[in-house]
């Protein structure tokens, strides 16, 4: 079994070498990863410029681009042996609800999904600074359940783990994805030559709190497990739409 263990932070995240530590007794691991913060880039490619790759000692190795960069190099750039797995993050920060749409830790799992092999996205819910030494234990167990169970083509597992000693969570639920409150995420202010410009941010999000969400389960204090499918066609809308008698003209 070979690992690629891959994130959205970039090499500098202490979460590569735990989840590395967890991963060896499974077998071989390559870590392939941002040289910088590549957060919230969602499955961008880097198209219109070359990629460097830096090696930085056994298996592990930099790549001057995103997430799915690094993934489509562990897979195609003869740089490798073809993983069979892929594990993406721990990120610091958590990948709940509408999150997956903008995350590059979760893309990075996505992209291995596309490659043909399991993967699974963790996020740790804090922004604190820590080891990531428990969520990357409990990865190990969960990739384990993995191997042994298998899981369907075209899966993911998106986890996200509260930011607690393990004896204080609750255990593990299997989750939906959440839904954001949206609030003024855009903060408008006035640059020193009396421009204004625009900065993405503001305040963390707030959620919904629907029981059976991802973000109800880690306010619980459990760890959330959302198994998350590639298929985004609304099949059910195909047939409700059949009568609308769209035509070119
Ligand atoms: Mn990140």
């Amino acid at each position: 079994m070979h690992f690629l263990v891959t994130n959205d932070d970039g090499l500098h995240s202490p979460a590569l070498l735990q989840l590395r530590k967890q991963l060896l007794p499974f077998g071989r691991v390559t870590v392939i990863a941002p040289d910088r913060n590549q957060s919230a880039m969602s499955q961008a490619l880097t198209l219109h410029r070359p990629l460097r790759i830096h090696p930085h000692g056994d298996d592990v190795y930099s790549v001057d681009g995103t997430p799915t960069d690094c993934v489509l190099i562990a897979f195609h750039g003869k740089l490798i042996d073809k993983p069979d797995f892929v594990v993406s993050g721990i990120n610091h920060g958590p990948n709940m609800g509408e999150d997956v749409f903008y995350s590059g830790t979760v893309a990075a799992a996505l992209e291995g999904v596309l490659q043909g092999v399991p993967a699974v996205a963790a996020s740790l819910v804090t922004r604190k600074p820590t080891d990531f030494a428990e969520p990357a234990a409990m990865v190990g167990r969960i990739v384990r359940h993995v191997l042994e169970r298998g899981v369907p083509e075209k899966m993911l597992l998106n986890v996200n783990f509260p930011f607690l000693p393990k004896a204080e969570m609750k255990g593990l639920q299997l989750t939906r994805l959440g839904s954001r409150v949206y609030q003024d995420t855009l903060v408008k202010k006035v640059d020193p030559r009396g421009r204004d410009y625009y900065w993405i941010g503001g305040e963390d999000p707030i959620w919904k709190p629907d029981p059976g969400t991802d973000f109800h389960a880690l306010h619980d204090g459990y760890v959330s497990v959302t198994p998350m499918q590639l298929e985004l066609t609304d099949h059910k809308a195909i047939a409700a739409m059949a009568n609308w008698g769209l035509t070119l003209d």
